[in-house]
């Protein structure tokens, strides 16, 4: 007693106000030996078109359709769908044992035709038609299902099998677990402040600059205070804006541009294709208003120490709750130090 708390060693919990649950920081974790799993990174430069590959133009697919030679986005019915849209309508609901079908439907998007290019290796033009592409199929799958998620899991490591730069879009008919329980916490956010929260939260940020990875004048990228993935991040807007197809274009080219600069600084943290899973929230379709929800973007990527060694969440976590090892602003800080030039093109540069 009698020494005051330190965050970078000292363990803590710190509460996560958009899902209502907690995070246990144990910052001198970080500093133990690690024997356990390490992962080979894959380096090795794709070809730009890969015959082999099923999403690259004009190839094959395994239920023998073909892709079309598309130039830029394209999307298509996920050939192993999740959800489909005419699943019979049943449930039950008898004490313990409670079920509903759930009617939906997913697709693929492919970011661009260049098999070897991911998210930071586009240029701002490329990842602009991505977020239209993202914001069509928001739009058009909101007028059908309640939830929309827009997704991309990248490098195997996130069991993403195929390294041709693509998402996912996924819809259906209910809210499902977590953005249920974000309805809740913002909901109650909103009735006791009369703000969004997450609108507050990113003014908040950018004016402490404890966490903030990069900004421009309608985006910023945190580290957020409560992360629980070593290198996590929220992308937020700083105006008011519930979904995706709700942005303009001024603000659509600046989102192109902050993922561009955080993906890239992703890469060059350990010089490797950075695996992640990210994905956006809007607020539900459900025909209700939603003034207390704010469209945002979270990156989950596993990477701990090295291009090779990942965190897991495994015991405590999966039988307590989510534990990281170093604090959330020394993560923001080794992000924030980082150039946006990726790796790949200084080398080329460089000789
Ligand atoms: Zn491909």
């Amino acid at each position: 007693m009698g020494t005051s708390f330190d965050p970078t060693n000292d363990p803590h919990r710190r509460y996560n106000p958009l899902l209502g649950e907690w995070v246990l920081v144990s910052p001198h974790r970080a500093k133990r030996p690690w024997q356990g799993q390490s992962e080979e990174p894959n380096n090795e430069q794709k070809p730009s078109y890969d015959p082999t590959c099923y999403l690259c133009p004009g190839n094959t697919r395994v239920n023998g359709e073909v892709n079309e030679k598309y130039t830029g986005t394209y999307v298509f019915e996920n050939d192993f769908a999740a959800l489909k849209k005419d699943t019979v309508q049943d449930g039950e609901d008898s004490g313990l044992f409670r079920f509903e079908t759930e009617q939906g439907c997913s697709r693929v998007i492919c970011f661009s035709p260049d098999h070897s290019k991911t998210l930071p290796e586009l240029t701002d033009e490329e990842r602009f038609d991505v977020v239209n592409c993202w914001k069509e199929q928001t739009e058009e799958l909101g007028q059908l299902y309640t939830w929309v998620q827009v997704f991309e899991n990248k490098g195997s490591m996130m069991g993403c099998s195929n390294p041709h730069p693509h998402g996912q879009v996924w819809a259906q008919k209910h809210i499902p677990s977590d953005p249920a329980k974000k309805v809740v916490q913002l909901g109650e956010y909103y009735r006791e402040n009369g703000r969004p929260m997450l609108l507050d939260y990113a003014e908040q940020e950018v004016a402490k600059q404890e966490r903030v990875v990069c900004q421009n004048d309608h985006w910023v990228v945190v580290v957020p205070y409560w992360a629980a993935w070593p290198f996590e991040t929220l992308l937020l807007p700083r105006f008011n804006v519930q979904a995706l197809h709700h942005i303009n274009d001024e603000q659509g080219k600046a989102l192109a541009s902050i993922i561009g600069e955080i993906t890239a600084r992703y890469d060059n943290l350990f010089e490797t294709s950075f695996p992640y899973s990210m994905g956006w929230h809007s607020a539900p379709f459900d025909k209700q208003e939603h003034p207390e929800w704010t469209l945002h973007a979270h990156f989950f990527p596993p990477l701990l120490r090295s291009a090779s060694v990942r965190k897991f969440m495994v015991g405590y976590e999966m039988m307590a709750e989510a534990q990281r090892d170093l604090t959330p602003e020394q993560a923001a800080d080794r992000l924030k130090a980082l150039p946006t030039v990726h790796y790949k093109k200084n080398e080329k540069s460089n000789g």
